[in-house]
């Protein structure tokens, strides 16, 4: 089995999660397990160490997970974008829409320098807003999004299709059809 195949057997899809008719890619398991952990955070930090970004950008909240080892592996920053509410300095926020309702994320104002080179990296990408908020919210500050990254890419929402579409390279490992 190669590595993608690998990681993509450790995801555990939950049927009816969070709500009827979602089929919720659950992360857990890769995490649970130290090899395929490795192998996970090998595959990103392979695709990052000749690029040398200068920080690394990490979606709330498994973003975070993935996001703060790859960086310490890296030897650069990282930095958190979280749900409104959680970070404590001065922030910028950007709002997206959801299915139902919409959502917010800030990131606070010290958090990249202009002219940054960024990697933002989450653990899934559906229909992109997030990682599309996350973007603006770097670019407001001047910082150059690189690549987006993430473990798995659901191709019928489009998202990732979006994504690129509107210029942002993505680097993905696994897709659920
Ligand atoms: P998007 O904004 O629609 O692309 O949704 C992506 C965000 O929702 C990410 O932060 C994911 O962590 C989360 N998300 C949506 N669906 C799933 C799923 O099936 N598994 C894990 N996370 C999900």
């Amino acid at each position: 089995m190669d590595d993608r195949a690998y990681i993509k057997s450790h995801i555990r899809t939950v049927p009816d999660w969070p709500e009827p008719g979602v089929q919720f890619r659950d992360i857990t398991p890769l995490l649970q397990s130290p090899k395929v952990f490795r192998v996970l955070i090998d595959q990103f930090v392979h695709r990052y160490f000749d690029t040398r970004p200068d920080v690394i950008a990490g979606l709330d909240a498994r973003g975070f997970i993935i996001g703060s080892v790859l960086a310490y592996e890296l030897n650069i920053g990282f930095v958190p974008i979280r749900k409104k509410g959680k970070l404590p300095f001065t922030t910028v926020e950007e709002t997206y829409e959801l299915e139902y309702g919409s959502a917010t994320v800030e990131l606070h104002t010290d958090a990249v320098k202009a002219g940054d080179k960024v990697v933002l990296i989450d653990d899934l990408i559906a229909t992109g807003g997030t990682m599309m908020a996350g973007k603006r919210l770097l670019e407001r500050l001047g910082a150059q999004v690189i690549e987006g990254a993430a473990i798995v890419e659901l191709p019928e929402l489009k998202g990732a299709e979006k994504l690129r579409a509107s210029g942002l390279p993505l680097f993905t490992l696994v897709s659920f059809e």
